[in-house]
């Protein structure tokens, strides 16, 4: 293959971010840009409930690009995936009418069994036909979500099976792995001080519901399990003085 990066190791390594719009992608975004000289981002649609989501992404890249000069020259393409045939498989509360509880197997029922493997291979091969080494996701294992494709060890399976699949040598860059939800706005803070904090308060979206309702974390329903996470990571960083926390 013509462009596989590991072939020469001086290449402009370029990186494709897994990108929902949240707080989480937000922040692995500016990552990413602090990291790489060429960065693109990705995102699925697979039959969310919300537009929302969907368009809190595009609202965030133009705010990066209108609010940070450094970056905006690394920020490539935006892709969108079609991945509606998983998204029915999933059958859970975040793709059809089902209210959002913990099921008996103690995951919320927002989980979509093996989404972000799914996302993991269409990312890959998109990663690939693009010439993008490192492959980077808001995957975390200290939120309790209990989502057992969001573990370090599960990625680390992906990776090997990506690289061997695929006769790469990508990387799975995942810098938010051991951080809390304070520590996450803590990073965004590190990364792209009090504008990044801004542009993640106005335009990211994490609520389950599609509420946009505002408070002082970001839009949202403020009861949803994804808000009830957001805003006390907001309450303990609040607490703690706004720390910032360089990568
Ligand atoms: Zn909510």
């Amino acid at each position: 293959m013509a462009n596989r990066m590991s072939e020469d190791p001086t290449s402009n390594v370029g990186a494709l971010v897994l990108f929902s719009g949240g707080q989480d992608s937000t922040a692995c975004l500016a990552w990413a840009l602090q990291q790489y000289g060429r960065v693109e981002t990705v995102g699925f649609d697979y039959g969310q409930r919300h537009a929302v989501e969907l368009k809190a992404r595009q609202k965030v890249r133009r705010a990066i690009l209108r609010r940070f000069a450094d970056w905006a020259p690394r920020l490539g393409p935006d892709h969108r995936l079609n991945l509606r045939a998983f998204g029915a498989i999933g059958e859970t509360a975040m793709t059809s009418d089902r209210a959002i509880e913990v099921t008996e197997r103690g995951l919320p029922s927002t989980f979509v069994p093996g989404r972000n493997l799914v996302f993991l291979t269409y990312a890959a091969a998109l990663a690939d036909r693009r010439g993008l080494g490192v492959l980077v996701g808001g995957m975390c294992e200290t939120d309790f979500s209990g989502y057992p494709d969001c573990r370090r060890d599960t990625l680390d399976a992906m990776q090997t099976a990506l690289n061997l699949g695929m006769a790469r040598d990508f990387v799975i860059e995942t810098p938010l792995m051991r951080l809390t939800k304070a520590q996450t706005w803590a990073l965004a803070k590190g990364l792209g001080g009090e504008a990044l904090v801004e542009v993640t308060i106005s335009e990211s979206h994490t609520c389950y519901l599609g509420d946009r309702t505002m408070h002082d974390w970001g839009a949202g329903c403020g009861t949803c399990p994804a808000c009830e996470l957001r805003a006390r990571g907001w309450g303990e960083w609040v607490a703690a003085g706004r720390p910032a926390l360089t990568p």
